[in-house]
């Protein structure tokens, strides 16, 4: 099983789940059984109860789960039906660490959030992840994760560090993080600042998940030399940072990130073997 981690910073909205959905949609033209988890770490335990007015619509799944709208865009770009364990937040973590803690199951250790939050997460993730989600009936490959909110919010912490737990005991090889941020433009001359990019990139690496591939949301496609930049001051080459510019159909991005040449960064990161004809090719 391959994982590929797709967070964000500098402010949420800015596109992680339309980013994580179209990367599940190449590397399924690429050949691949995909599925995704989406992160959601705050403390409710669905989306269920919370206000469409802050949130947006909650999204029901087949099996009655209430959960939040980027399920949705997973299961119309991937053709897949997820379930709500595909969801996962806080609430529901703790609420499965404190029933076990309840029944006895910690055998009287002290239940702390590292190792025992962390290591729900990551069992969380790895039960999930196999379960087979499209018509083939088979176990998924490659599992897309989305981490919802920003990179050094308090409450995403626990997810960062099981993340990055996940990382060291499937190997180097078998996980792409992916950070997905905002390059806004200044002035009339409309130059591209990339400090906020550097801060975000800055922290996830110092959180041990630093990115292969940087997914950069601007108003206007971006320049070669803020790819070149961001490359410089994030530690990647410039062809593993992306424009993910604004447009009028969203359903365009997968394309945009094929023109961009992220199938190819994604294999190469992940040592995945072509598999062809591929549908990108057709
Ligand atoms: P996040 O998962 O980071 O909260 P979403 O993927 O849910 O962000 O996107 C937030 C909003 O931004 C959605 O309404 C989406 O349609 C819009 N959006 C994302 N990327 C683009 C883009 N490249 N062009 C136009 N709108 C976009």
């Amino acid at each position: 099983m391959k994982f590929v981690l797709v967070s964000g910073g500098v402010i949420s909205g800015i596109g992680k789940g339309l980013t994580a959905s179209s990367l599940g949609v190449l590397l399924k033209c690429c050949g691949w059984r995909v599925t995704s988890i989406k992160i959601d770490p705050y403390i409710n335990v669905d989306a269920g109860t919370m206000s469409p007015f802050e949130h947006g619509e909650v999204f029901v799944l087949d099996d009655g789960g209430e959960v939040d709208l980027d399920l949705g865009n997973y299961e119309r770009f991937l053709d897949i039906n997820l379930t709500s364990e595909s969801n996962i937040t806080t609430g529901k973590i703790y609420q499965q660490v404190i029933e076990k803690e309840r029944q006895g199951m910690y055998l009287g250790k002290t239940v702390q959030v590292i190792p025992h939050v962390t290591d729900a997460i990551q069992d969380w993730i790895l039960r999930v992840s196999k379960k087979p989600v499209d018509d083939s009936g088979l176990p998924p490959e490659i599992c897309v994760i989305e981490l919802g909110g920003t990179v050094g919010d308090i409450e995403s912490m626990p997810f960062v560090e099981a993340l990055r737990q996940l990382k060291y005991h499937v190997g180097e090889d078998n996980f792409c993080s992916v950070f997905v941020s905002l390059v806004p433009e200044l002035g009339v001359v409309g130059e591209q600042k990339t400090k906020p990019t550097q801060h975000g990139v800055k922290n996830l690496s110092s959180m041990g998940l630093s990115p292969q591939l940087i997914v950069c949301r601007s108003e206007r496609p971006l320049l070669a030399e803020t790819k070149q930049k961001l490359g410089l001051f994030c530690q990647v080459p410039p062809e593993a940072v992306v424009s993910v510019h604004d447009v009028s159909n969203t359903f365009r991005i997968p394309l945009m990130l094929q023109e961009q040449g992220v199938c190819n960064l994604l294999i190469r990161s992940l040592k995945l073997v072509w598999r062809l004809p591929t549908l990108l090719e057709r």
